[in-house]
């Protein structure tokens, strides 16, 4: 029986798994986790391939299930019965250079605060395939001038490399969900290619910015900029929100951190995370 609160839709359809498995490509010794793993749908294969697992599920009812199901690998899959969003994905890692792969066909509703919790980790992690409802990807994804383009497109550009793989319709979930849904792969740079003088700084000026995305970035950067600063950077005090590239959102918030050096309140743990 699905939990509605748990986000559960069970992926059920063999072509659609061993196509998600594929574009993962899991190798012997890698270190995996996936995040709820459910009945263990990906699992299976998942574990067969890299020899050794980490689970994390919130579901306490669906363990039982999953580890009948994982009978053939239960001395080498770690479950951890926990929230995925404040799971500590570091403490999954116990040499300095080990970097983990992260998978999960994730419950719509959380998927936004969980990506910006794991983007905390982003140094640590080698790379993240997700099953997500397809609008959140195309916002993932977008760049200036699309109409998806917002914060989570910023965010996740700083951290990652984001690429969409493929669509994946309602029917192949039990029971189907609503929306169509989407795999992609997110891969953190080694290096950042625009590191912010301030990660909080940058949050704070990108969602201000696209607080009216309607507004010129004049009236909506009211609060942390003059139209004098933006211009002082040869960007057009004019021009909307959703023109911006992510380059020119970094030389806006180092701006305001020089001009404002007091620590600002670090929001990017997801809070409100969806603009
Ligand atoms: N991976 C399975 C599959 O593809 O069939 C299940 C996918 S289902 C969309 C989402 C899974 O995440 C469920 O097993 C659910 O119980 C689990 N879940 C929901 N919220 C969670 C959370 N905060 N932390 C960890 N797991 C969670």
């Amino acid at each position: 029986q699905a939990r509605k609160r748990f986000g559960q839709n069970f992926l059920h359809d063999a072509g659609i798994i061993g196509r998600i498995i594929r574009a993962i490509n899991p190798q012997p010794g890698q270190r995996i986790v996936e995040i709820g793993p459910g009945m263990g749908a990906l699992t299976q294969d998942l574990i067969a391939a890299a020899g050794q697992l980490d689970v994390v599920e919130l579901d306490r009812d669906l363990i039982p299930i999953l580890r009948t199901n994982l009978f053939r690998h239960l001395d080498t899959l770690r479950v951890h019965e926990a929230d995925a969003l404040k799971f500590d994905f570091s403490s999954l890692l116990h040499e300095p250079a080990e970097q983990l792969r992260v998978v999960g066909n994730l419950p719509y509703n959380i998927s936004t605060p969980l990506i910006f919790h794991l983007l905390s980790y982003q140094s640590r992690i080698k790379d993240m395939h997700f099953m997500l409802q397809k609008e959140v990807v195309e916002r993932m994804a977008a760049g200036p001038g699309d109409n998806n383009y917002g914060r989570l497109s910023i965010m996740t550009q700083y951290y990652c490399q984001v690429v969409p793989l493929f669509l994946v319709g309602p029917g192949a979930f039990n029971p189907p969900p609503k929306v169509d849904s989407a795999i992609v792969r997110l891969a953190p740079y080694t290096e950042l290619p625009h590191p912010a003088q301030s990660l909080p700084a940058l949050d704070l000026v990108v969602r201000t910015a696209f607080s009216q995305r309607r507004k010129t970035l004049r009236n909506t950067l009211k609060p942390l900029l003059e139209a004098s600063h933006i211009e002082s950077l040869g960007i057009n005090p004019g021009d909307r929100p959703e023109h911006l590239s992510l380059q020119d959102y970094v030389r806006l918030s180092d701006l305001y951190f020089q001009l404002h050096p007091t620590p600002v309140t670090d929001t990017t743990d997801g809070s409100g995370a969806a603009e």
